[in-house]
């Protein structure tokens, strides 16, 4: 491993200030490898300051010694961004974790950018306002992680995606100079959007280290059920069926395939079978209400109709807060079921609602044509057009997958060319799909991106690698 310049990490350790940095590798460890297992980083240092003067003073220093720097908030992204790959500084945001402020007049809260996506939900819903993003790794993910990665998950049909969901930020730019865009204005046209940038830019153009955040009212209520559909073509009119009953209510629609929830079944203790009767797709809709508007009664008309057309087999309604949570928890255990089952090749697409089911077939006959013991597990957000098209093996056949990675994910990407969608819907590029642009996008776009990078950091030290290849 290349080592660290000494006088460069004097200087580091003096800009982390006190208590701001560990070369303890056993602290480092769990920060290298990442959850899917797939990537193992190395560093030597892991700088974790507690304010945004030491990530100015930090960012500094790298930017005149041209020492590369990757950040890191909960680790939990599913594309290798926040692993330093190439032995580069760890910057850990994780104690920048505070609450700054909310207003419930102006509905926005203000959150640094290591703290908790759960506790950031949990500090909205004590100020009785709702922080609408939500996902399965909330309990670890942060808020700098969710920018960074324009993170999606079960609540984007009605809210948006963290792009939406963000009035301001402040970010530290690659010379260091911190840029304080908290205007937090809902109309400002006063030129570019400049914090749009840093959205999704997954470290590479500066570092995120507080962001306000748009509250919107709190549900007083739910209505959550679990569809049998007749088959996977009829989802979208059902969804646009429901909209229409319920005024657009639907918060989440999501759906999985009868092989995802069998992986749950199997490898997730205190988990049943809301629809045993049913061997094909099925959905869990929710709706949430801050109104007294019966959503209940509308889901249940609407359901009987779609019986009554042959949409739906069958539904059941959850009756409590109990049945419920146990319903997202099969949807949001699925990811931690198909790790558990073993070698899984997973990909993150979108296209249009109304193309999914002539997506599914399509990239199913194209991945078993590369690989024929392919068994694709397929489920996601339905309702935002993004499906994780995830592929298993035949058992005895997880080395095979692993090995045919690159052919079975080139197989589906060209289908998601062919269908005008895109091959990363909400988890970004990182390492994972970082050489796909070359694919898929075309010159201009590619040259407009590579001059961002190089304005905003002329030295390559942030994230170097990321999203675009170097
Ligand atoms: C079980 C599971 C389910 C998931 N479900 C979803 C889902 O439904 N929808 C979804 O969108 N994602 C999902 N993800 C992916 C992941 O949770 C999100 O990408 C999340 O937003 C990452 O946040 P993090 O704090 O863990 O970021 P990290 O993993 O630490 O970092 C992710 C990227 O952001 C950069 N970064 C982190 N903090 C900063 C900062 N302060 N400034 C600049 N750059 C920064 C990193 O360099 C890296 O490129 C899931 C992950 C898991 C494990």
């Amino acid at each position: 491993m290349t080592s660290l310049d000494p006088n460069i990490r004097k200087r580091l350790l003096d800009a982390a200030g006190p208590g701001g940095a560990t070369e303890d590798p056993a602290e480092i460890a769990p920060h290298l490898s990442e959850w899917r297992g797939r990537w193992h980083g190395r560093a030597t240092l892991m700088l974790q300051p507690s304010s945004t003067e030491a990530v100015a003073n930090i960012v500094r220093v790298c930017h005149e010694t041209g020492t590369a720097l990757v950040s890191q908030g909960g680790n939990t992204g599913l594309v290798g961004g926040q692993i330093p790959t190439q032995g580069e500084v760890l910057l850990s945001l994780q104690r920048m974790n505070r609450i700054r402020a909310i207003s419930t007049e102006d509905n926005f809260l203000i959150a640094e950018a290591g703290a908790i996506l759960a506790d950031v939900q949990r500090a909205a819903d004590g100020a009785e306002r709702l922080f609408p993003l939500s996902l399965a790794a909330e309990g670890s993910c942060t808020i700098g992680g969710n920018v960074s990665t324009n993170a999606g998950g079960v609540g984007v049909l009605r809210y948006g995606m963290s792009r939406d969901l963000v009035l301001g930020l402040e970010v530290v730019l690659a010379d260091g100079r911190v840029l304080d865009l908290m205007r937090g204005l809902r109309k400002d046209n006063t030129g570019y959007d400049v914090k749009q940038l840093f959205i999704g830019a997954e470290g590479t153009l500066g570092i995120i280290t507080a962001a306000m955040l748009k509250l919107s009212p709190k549900p007083a209520s739910y209505s959550t059920a679990i569809i049998a559909l007749s088959d996977v073509e009829v989802a979208v009119e059902l969804l646009n069926r429901l909209q229409d009953a319920t005024g657009g209510l639907v918060t989440a629609f999501e759906i999985i395939s009868r092989p995802a929830l069998d992986l749950v079944l199997r490898h997730v203790p205190g988990t049943s079978d809301p629809m045993p009767a049913h061997a094909g797709w099925i959905i869990l809709v929710e709706t949430s209400n801050s109104t007294s508007f019966d959503a209940t009664s509308a889901l249940e008309e609407a359901l009987a109709h779609a019986v009554e057309d042959g949409l739906v087999a069958d539904a059941v309604f959850a009756k409590n807060a109990r049945d419920r949570s146990a319903l997202w928890r099969i949807r949001e255990t699925v990811p931690e079921a198909q790790k558990r089952d073993g070698a899984s090749l997973s990909h993150d697409v979108a296209v249009l609602p109304s193309r999914i089911a002539a997506f599914i077939a399509a990239a199913d006959v194209a991945v078993r044509k590369v690989f024929a013991p392919a068994r694709p597990i397929v489920f996601g957000h339905i309702g935002d057009g993004n499906l994780h098209f995830a592929v298993r093996a035949a058992p005895g056949e997880d080395a095979n997958l692993l090995a045919a990675r690159d052919s079975v994910e080139l197989a589906i990407n060209n289908v998601v060319q062919d269908f005008g969608g895109s091959y990363s819907a909400e988890h970004g590029l990182g390492l994972a799909k970082n050489k796909a642009a070359a694919l898929y996008k075309s010159a201009a776009e590619i040259d407009t991106m590579r001059a961002l990078k190089a304005a905003l950091d002329p030295k390559n030290i942030l994230n170097p690698g990321k999203l675009l290849p170097d």
